[in-house]
């Protein structure tokens, strides 16, 4: 047998509840055509309401997870998502100078729809500075822009003064999704590429409750394509059509934030 089945891996916390986190992450990966591999960093409490608890794994159940897939696989794209704190973000760095698992998609998580932290603040500083540096790509929402570019962002034009500061800190390519913009009527995320080139990715805003694990599924995304050998503008642009396709139906289990479809 080939080694040569695109696989990637996801480096983040469980979601109890199905919908966010390594859920995501494997049922995007799965549904576009890559082998999901995972390293467990957190293991959440969680359902549609929110996030009841979390427990973070010892930095030697981490390494030994990533030695483990070091050893078996040929893991062509990874990503992270939820790191938990600055332990778990320095862990996850040696980790990721030790192997060669292709390009690197940092999702900067930080805060749950429900309100939960999920980075604690003593962690952002070495996001910044630890993680940020090794980053192919780097998908942050509005507010955790915010926290790694250090400047408030309230229009358009102040989300691409974010992307070239992230950009600056080391990030190759960084995408900054404008979903959080409360008043607006689209959810446009901007682009800037490694080579300076940037764009805007459109998409009408659809009203929706069902909207958890839509910043796992984008990365997710982004990742499954670079590991099948994309392009990073092409597998950008797949996975704005993916989270905005998965939005567009979503699912109605739980009582709170329901889910994305997938099959849709
Ligand atoms: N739970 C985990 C473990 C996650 O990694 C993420 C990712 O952002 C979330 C929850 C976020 O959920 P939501 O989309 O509801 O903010």
């Amino acid at each position: 047998m080939t080694n040569d089945f695109p696989q990637a891996l996801t480096i983040a916390g469980t979601d109890s509840g199905g919908g966010a986190g390594i859920s995501a992450d494997f049922k995007t990966m799965q549904m576009r055509g890559a082998f999901a591999t995972m390293v467990v960093v957190a293991v959440t409490a969680q359902n549609t309401l929110g996030v009841q608890d979390a427990l973070v794994m010892p930095p030697k159940l981490i390494d030994e997870q990533f030695a483990s897939l070091a050893a078996d696989f040929k893991i062509r794209a990874c990503k992270t998502g939820m790191l938990a704190d600055p332990l778990r973000v320095k862990t996850v760095v040696n980790n990721l100078k030790r192997y060669n698992f292709g390009p690197l998609t940092v999702d900067p998580v930080m805060i749950a729809k429900g309100g939960a932290k999920l980075l604690s603040d003593d962690a952002i500083s070495v996001v910044r500075e630890q993680l940020l540096p090794l980053a192919d790509l780097i998908t942050p929402n509005l507010p955790e822009a915010e926290e790694l570019a250090q400047m408030q962002i309230t229009t358009e034009a102040e989300m691409e003064v974010a992307g070239h500061r992230l950009q600056s800190m080391g990030a190759k390519n960084v995408l900054v999704k404008g979903g959080h913009f409360s008043s607006n009527d689209e959810a446009n995320d901007f682009v800037l590429l490694a080579d300076g080139h940037s764009f805007w990715m459109t998409a009408k805003r659809k009203q929706t409750r069902n909207t958890h694990g839509t910043g796992d599924t984008i990365s997710s995304c982004i990742t499954a394509e670079l590991a099948k050998g994309k392009l990073m503008k092409d597998a950008l642009k797949i996975g704005k059509a993916y989270v905005e396709a998965t939005i567009k139906q979503g699912i109605n289990v739980g009582h709170g934030h329901g889910p994305l479809n997938h099959w849709a």
